[in-house]
C-alpha cells in the first residue's frame, strides 16, 4: 500500500511538473510572440443601430504561434499578465490600433481592450498619453474598453489611471456590462462614457425573457444616466431589431461584420479625398 501510495504520488508530482512545464513554456511563447512578429490586430466594426452607419472599430489582438496556429486572446491575455508581458503586448496593440485610426475617416473611433494589469500599472495613461501624440490620433476618438474586474484588482490606482485618461480626452467603456458581481457600483465608482452590454445576454434574450428584461433595464440604465449603450454579439437581424425597438443606440457582432485584417474593410476607412 506504502508504495502504491508513494508510486501514485510520484506520479502526480511528474505531472504536475508537466503541466508547470507546458505553462513556463508557452508563457516563454508568449513574451517572445511580439518581437517574433506573431501578433496581429483585427478590427471588428461598431454601428449606429438606427442608420447602420459604422461609427467605429474595436481592435482586437491575435496570435498566431508557429506550431498551434491561432491561439485565442481568451487563453493568452492571461498568461501574459501571469508572466508579465501584458504592457508590451497592450503597447503594441495602442501603437498599430492608433497608427491605423490616424489613416481613417476622423469620425470613425477605435476602441482598444486594456486589462486591470495594465491600467494599475502607473504608467499606462502615460503610454496613452505618447502613443496618440506620435501617432497624431485626436484623443477624443480613441475608446479604453475595462472590465468591472478592474475594481477588484487595486480600485485606488484604477480610479487614478481613468481619470488621466479622461483627462487626456479620451473616452472609457465598461466592457462585459451585467456578468461582474457589482455592475451597479462599478457604475458608480466612475462615470464610464459608455456601456457595452455582454454578449451572453445578446445571445439569450430572443428566447428568454429574463435576459430580454435585463436587456431592456440596462438600457434604461444608460437613459437615465445619459451615457450611450453597445451591444456586444449581435449575429441577427432579428436581435438587431429587438435592440433597436428597446432604445439601443449601437450594436457589434458578426451580423455587422466580423473580426478581420484592416484591409477588408478598406471601403469603410478609405480616407476622405483631400479638396
Ligand atoms: P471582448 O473584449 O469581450 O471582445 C469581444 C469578443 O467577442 C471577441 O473575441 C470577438 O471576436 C467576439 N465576438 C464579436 N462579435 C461576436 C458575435 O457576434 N458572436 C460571437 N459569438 N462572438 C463575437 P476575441 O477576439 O476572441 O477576444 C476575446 C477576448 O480577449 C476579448 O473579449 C478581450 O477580453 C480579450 N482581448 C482581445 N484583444 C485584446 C487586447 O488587445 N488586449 C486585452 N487586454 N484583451 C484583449
Ligand atoms: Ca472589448
Ligand atoms: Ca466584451
Ligand atoms: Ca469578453
Amino acid at each position: 500500500v506504502k508504495r502504491d501510495n508513494r508510486s501514485g504520488y510520484a506520479f502526480y508530482s511528474c505531472e504536475m511538473d508537466a503541466e508547470k512545464h507546458a505553462r513556463r513554456s508557452f508563457e516563454r511563447d508568449v513574451s517572445l510572440a511580439a518581437a517574433a512578429g506573431q501578433l496581429s490586430v483585427v478590427y471588428q466594426p461598431q454601428a449606429h443601430v438606427e442608420s447602420c452607419d459604422i461609427v467605429g472599430f474595436e481592435a482586437l489582438l491575435r496570435w498566431k504561434h508557429p506550431i498551434h496556429g491561432f491561439v485565442s486572446p481568451e487563453k493568452f491575455i492571461p498568461a501574459a499578465e501571469a508572466c508579465g508581458v501584458i504592457a508590451e503586448i497592450g503597447a503594441f496593440v495602442l501603437r498599430e490600433a492608433l497608427a491605423q485610426a490616424a489613416r481613417w475617416p476622423e469620425h470613425l473611433r477605435v476602441s482598444v481592450n486594456a486589462s486591470p494589469a495594465q491600467i494599475v500599472h502607473v504608467d499606462f495613461a502615460h503610454l496613452v498619453e505618447e502613443t496618440l501624440r506620435a501617432s497624431n490620433v485626436d484623443p477624443s476618438r480613441l475608446e479604453i474598453e475595462v472590465t468591472e474586474s478592474l475594481f477588484i484588482y487595486d480600485s485606488n490606482a484604477a480610479m487614478r489611471t481613468l481619470e488621466r485618461l479622461k483627462a487626456l480626452g479620451v473616452s472609457v467603456a465598461i466592457d462585459d456590462f451585467g456578468t461582474g458581481y457589482s455592475s451597479l457600483s462599478t457604475l458608480r465608482s466612475f462615470p464610464f462614457d459608455r456601456i457595452k452590454i455582454d454578449r451572453s445576454f445578446i445571445a439569450d434574450m430572443v428566447e428568454n425573457t429574463d435576459a430580454a428584461a435585463i436587456v431592456n433595464s440596462i438600457l434604461s440604465l444608460g437613459r437615465a444616466l445619459g451615457r450611450p449603450v453597445i451591444a456586444e454579439g449581435v449575429e441577427t437581424q432579428f436581435q438587431l431589431e429587438m435592440l433597436r425597438d428597446l432604445g439601443c443606440s449601437e450594436v457589434q457582432g458578426y451580423l455587422i461584420g466580423k473580426p478581420l485584417p484592416i484591409a477588408k474593410y478598406a471601403q469603410i476607412v478609405k480616407p476622405a479625398p483631400k479638396s
